[in-house]
């Protein structure tokens, strides 16, 4: 019989209509002659539900599909939803789904998955930890401080290193939700507010000036070999532009891609290089996109590791390994036999 994948989209973090549009993007492209794809929705309040076509989806935020407003869910428990499962796709995004909670899930059941186990993808999903591990690891990171809990602003002395701009973020979170780029200290406390709307854990982290952002897709194939894909550039056409923000990503066109990158070989080479070590140093499985800035003298510094990014139409994960020579259906044929190939024991 064919295998059969669930393909797990929605969850109750902010990237909720995300992950609807990358499992509307990413069921039409599973080889029908190999799997059976078995689809399951988990709304916004974390209900899970069967069989919801991510096709059939009402527009949400960013006009993007979501399950946000159905009464017409009929709510089942988790283990019934992957019941008769070979193998699960956990294709959300953020907290409750990238972070190693349902990977936890999924080891308890003994089901294999798609993605980095539970530790590397917890690690990667804070900043502030991964951004830890990489320094010990000796990769390059930029400035940053982990606010306190308790803290509502920085001290003068963090200020004083930081200097400004700055970025504020939640540690856990993604799309850029919750994140504010603040050129005047009097903002800061605000910023800060809005982040912990997000998230207790709060980064904050020295704007790098006039960065080139670049992406690379990282992949596991079945056999253990990790690969790094070329590099995409991130790239603003418009000039009242600062920053990727959440409508740079899905709704305005103010954001252009090159892909491959436009760079010399020996950057190239050595983002490919860096990207597998950065991927390995969080202990990564399966897949992650490396997100890099490349600084004004030429500096490589590595922001952040997304252990499940995005797989809409308009996304750098599949379009980075499409200029790499592989395509969609092709690599997401990979990541499966990749997690069935590791089995559900320890890993
Ligand atoms: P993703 O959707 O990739 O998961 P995210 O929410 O995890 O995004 P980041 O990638 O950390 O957020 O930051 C979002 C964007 O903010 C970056 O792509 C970049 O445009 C800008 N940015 C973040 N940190 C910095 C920085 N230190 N210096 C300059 N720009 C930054
Ligand atoms: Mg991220
Ligand atoms: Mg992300
Ligand atoms: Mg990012």
């Amino acid at each position: 019989r064919k295998t059969r994948v669930a393909v797990v989209f929605g969850g109750r973090s902010s990237e909720h209509e995300v992950s609807c549009q990358s499992a509307k993007s990413v069921l039409p492209h599973l080889d029908a002659d190999r799997f059976e794809v078995v689809p399951v929705g988990i709304t916004p309040q974390g209900q899970w539900a069967l069989g919801t076509d991510p096709n059939a989806l009402e527009a949400g935020a960013g006009n993007l599909p979501t399950l946000r407003n159905r009464t017409d869910i009929v709510a089942i428990e988790p283990g019934q939803a992957l019941q008769d499962v070979d193998v699960v796709f956990p294709l959300l995004h953020g907290a409750w789904g990238e972070d190693g909670t349902i990977q936890g899930l999924l080891e308890l059941g003994g089901l294999p998955y798609v993605g980095p186990g539970v530790f590397a993808s917890a690690a990667a999903m804070d900043k502030i930890f991964a951004k830890k591990i990489l320094q010990a690891e000796g990769l390059p990171v930029g400035k940053f401080v982990a606010l306190d809990r308790s803290a509502t602003t920085l001290t003068l002395d963090e200020r004083e290193h930081l200097g400004l701009p700055v970025f504020v973020k939640p540690s856990r979170a993604g799309s850029s939700v919750g994140i504010s780029k603040v050129s005047d200290w009097a903002d800061l406390d605000a910023a800060i507010f809005e982040a912990r709307q997000h998230d207790p854990k709060v980064i904050i982290e020295g704007a790098v000036p006039n960065v080139r952002e670049i992406e690379l897709a990282v992949l596991e194939f079945p056999d253990g070999r990790v690969e790094a894909s070329l590099p995409a550039e991130l790239r603003a056409v418009a000039d009242d532009v600062e920053w990727y923000d959440f409508n740079a990503k899905y709704v305005d066109d103010t954001y252009e891609a090159d892909i491959p990158a436009k760079l010399d070989d020996d950057i190239t080479a050595q983002l490919r290089e860096m990207a597998v070590t950065a991927f390995k140093a969080l202990d990564c499985q399966g897949l992650s996109r490396v997100d890099f800035f490349l600084t004004e003298q030429n500096e490589l510094i590595i922001n952040e590791l997304n252990t499940m990014p995005g797989f809409t139409p308009i996304s750098m994960y599949p379009k980075a390994w499409e200029a790499t020579g592989m395509d969609f259906g092709t690599l997401l044929t990979t990541l499966i036999e990749t997690a069935i190939a590791r089995g559900s024991g320890l890993r």
